[in-house]
């Protein structure tokens, strides 16, 4: 069978590199055909020499690239919507991921979904967008990955709930009075899983978690009151499925996102593949649970009420979260601050209009402002 031509977006980050070590040990049955970045262009112009895409994009052109590639924006929608691109590994992270999933949908393109926070904030349009064609969104994140690896040959009647699991970030056992003074250092010390620093501060503050129970709602249509979060420190268990016979089934790896990458690409199918080590239950033991401390990690819950609000509310939160992580990240707030503006920005502009993209679009740029005037920052 001839190749299916993938777009990585967001290929110089930490899902994008780790997708193309997955793509490289599959050459036979997929080609690179479009890579983009935002703004690394060394290591951009390296993985052009080892893939040869037809198309390469960078959003903001700087010394380290090149004459022929595509920049600004529409280059994440150039890369999207390419003929010769059967699969769209949307690796961005935030906002700056949302046109160009929606543009690969309407041409009717598989999207291998990292960038969670377009289900997030467009979650309607997503599910619109797969309904009215024939694109289909395959999600990326490991939990859910793994729920659909559970669910697949099962109608969705008969899943009762699911149970995504939490490694409950650094600071799952700091005291309040030790989390107030956390740093920003203290928080990319991510116990299981190296990945970019976004998604590293959400996993410290269990924002994270909360944009993943949106992101489940919209990817299985399942209920909020459906969707549990249970802490699992070993990150060896990605998810649990209830069925209606009362059976559970749980998915289970070392902690690599290898596997639900190269699963977003081949579902429902499975390929060989030895790029991780073989499962050892005994190595990996003992695999523990513990509740959520909602006390202590206020975003969950901020967010799975924005999500159950549902309209601008999920937007909002995404919004007004990647506002304060980017402050926190720059040094100009507290760890503490970052739940707070959630909560000001969620009080404040829930309610606004979110019937299509540009008024989602004005609310997420409404957070924004928001959370800045809030914090000075
Ligand atoms: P990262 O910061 O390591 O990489 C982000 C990528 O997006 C980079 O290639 C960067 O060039 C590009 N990018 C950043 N801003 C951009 C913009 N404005 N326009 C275009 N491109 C831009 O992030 P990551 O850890 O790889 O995470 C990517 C997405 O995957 C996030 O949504 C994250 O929540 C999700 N995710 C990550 C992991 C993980 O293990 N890293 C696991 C599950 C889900
Ligand atoms: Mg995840």
């Amino acid at each position: 069978m001839a190749p299916k031509g993938v777009a990585v977006l967001g290929s110089t980050g930490s899902i994008g590199t780790t997708a193309l070590r997955v793509l490289d040990r599959q050459r036979n049955r997929f080609e690179v055909r479009a890579l983009t970045a935002n703004s690394n262009g060394a290591l951009l112009r390296e993985q052009v020499r080892q893939f040869a895409p037809a198309f390469v994009g960078m959003v903001e052109p700087n010394s380290n690239g090149d004459d022929a590639w595509r920049t600004g924006t529409d280059a994440l929608v150039g890369a999207a919507t390419r003929d010769d691109v059967d699969i769209v590994l949307n690796a961005i992270v935030g906002a700056a991921g949302l046109d160009a999933t929606l543009a690969a949908l309407e041409q009717g393109k598989r999207v291998a979904l990292a960038n969670k926070e377009t289900l997030v904030i467009a979650g309607d349009l997503v599910q619109q967008a797969c309904s009215s064609g024939s694109g289909e969104v395959i999600p990326v994140d490991s939990e859910h990955s793994a729920i659909l690896q559970c669910i697949t040959g099962h109608p969705a009647s008969q899943v009762r709930r699911v149970v995504l699991t939490a490694s409950g970030g650094p600071f799952r056992d700091w005291t309040p009075e030790r989390l107030a003074k956390a740093t920003v250092e203290d928080a990319l010390r991510h116990p299981t899983w190296r990945m970019g620093r976004k998604v590293t501060i959400d996993s410290a503050t269990l924002a994270n978690k909360a944009l993943e129970v949106i992101e489940a709602h919209f990817l299985f249509g399942l209920p909020y009151d459906r969707i549990e979060v249970v802490v699992h420190p070993q990150s060896v268990v990605h998810s649990f499925v209830e069925f209606i016979d009362g059976s559970v089934v749980a998915q289970m790896s070392v902690p690599t996102m290898e596997l639900p990458i190269l699963y977003s690409l081949t579902h429902p199918d499975r390929v060989e593949y030895d790029g991780v080590p073989p499962f050892d239950p005994v190595k990996l033991s003992p695999m523990t649970y513990e509740p959520v401390n909602h006390e202590r990690f206020p975003a969950l819950r901020l967010g799975i009420a924005a999500g159950k609000k549902g309209g601008a509310a999920p937007a909002v939160f995404n919004a007004a979260n990647e506002c304060a992580v980017a402050a926190f990240l720059a040094g100009k707030i507290t760890f503490a601050d970052i739940p707070r503006a959630i909560s000001s920005a969620l009080d404040k502009l829930a309610d606004l209009p979110s019937g299509d993209r540009e008024q989602l679009l004005a609310a997420d740029a409404a957070a924004r402002r928001h959370v800045q005037q809030m914090l000075k920052c």
